[in-house]
């Protein structure tokens, strides 16, 4: 069984699927961190995330895998490596290039294959699984939002401003939404699920409900 969870950044989407994927005794797929290992993987090698040629010429030497819990770049766990801003920002840049999304698609469908998974990402329910058993988009106010990934980073003691915040996810979202190749969109017959005034655990507790039925 797959289910799908896509949504803009900020909306939750990890929190959600990691603790839905424990309820159900699912396999979870984080597909953000692998758009984030690839800008990772350039920017060590001195290329601009925004240079389509170059990077499209990296990819041979980038290989990304996601055994359960963490994620390896060329072998290496680059689990909390990737969490840094510049690869944030780069991964959006990535994440544009059709060679890019195509290589990782194609890695996705490869980690999804009999095992039962909760995905979440821009494009799971749209194009990546679109026979998905059960698919959500969330959605969130902008500035709810941008107040909770601040209030989430400053508990790890980095300090950032909600307008900064709020500047940085709408640049991701909108590349994401203009983008050729599988923009992010819900699938026709995703459930579309409001967060703003739910809390994480209704939120979870609703998911769990449909998926359950
Ligand atoms: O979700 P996260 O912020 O970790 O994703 C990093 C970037 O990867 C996003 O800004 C988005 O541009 C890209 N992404 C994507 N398709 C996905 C998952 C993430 O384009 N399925």
């Amino acid at each position: 069984m797959i289910v799908t969870i896509d949504g803009p950044s900020g909306v939750g989407k990890s929190t959600v699927t990691k603790e839905l994927a424990a309820r159900l005794g699912f396999e979870y797929l984080n597909t953000g961190a692998m758009y984030r290992a690839v800008a990772l993987a350039v920017l060590r090698l001195g290329i601009r995330p925004s240079d389509e040629t170059a990077v499209t010429a990296a990819l041979p030497s980038v290989r990304v895998e996601v055994p359960p819990g963490c994620i390896l770049l060329n072998g290496e766990n680059v689990t909390t490596a990737i969490r840094a801003p510049e690869v944030s920002r780069g991964a959006s840049e990535v994440a544009v290039h059709r060679a890019v999304r195509l290589m990782l698609v194609a890695a996705q469908r490869a980690a999804a294959t009999g095992h039962d998974m909760i995905c979440d990402g821009r494009d799971q329910g749209s194009f990546v699984f679109p026979t998905a058993d059960c698919k959500f988009f969330l959605v969130a106010d902008a500035r709810v939002r941008a107040e909770r990934r601040a209030a989430e980073l400053a508990a790890k003691g980095d300090m950032v401003s909600v307008e900064d915040v709020m500047r940085d996810q709408e640049e991701r979202d909108r590349r994401d939404a203009l983008r050729e190749l599988a923009p992010m969109a819900p699938a026709s017959d995703a459930m579309v699920l409001d967060t703003t005034r739910l809390t994480t655990n209704e939120v979870i507790n609703r998911l769990e409900n449909v998926v359950r039925d």
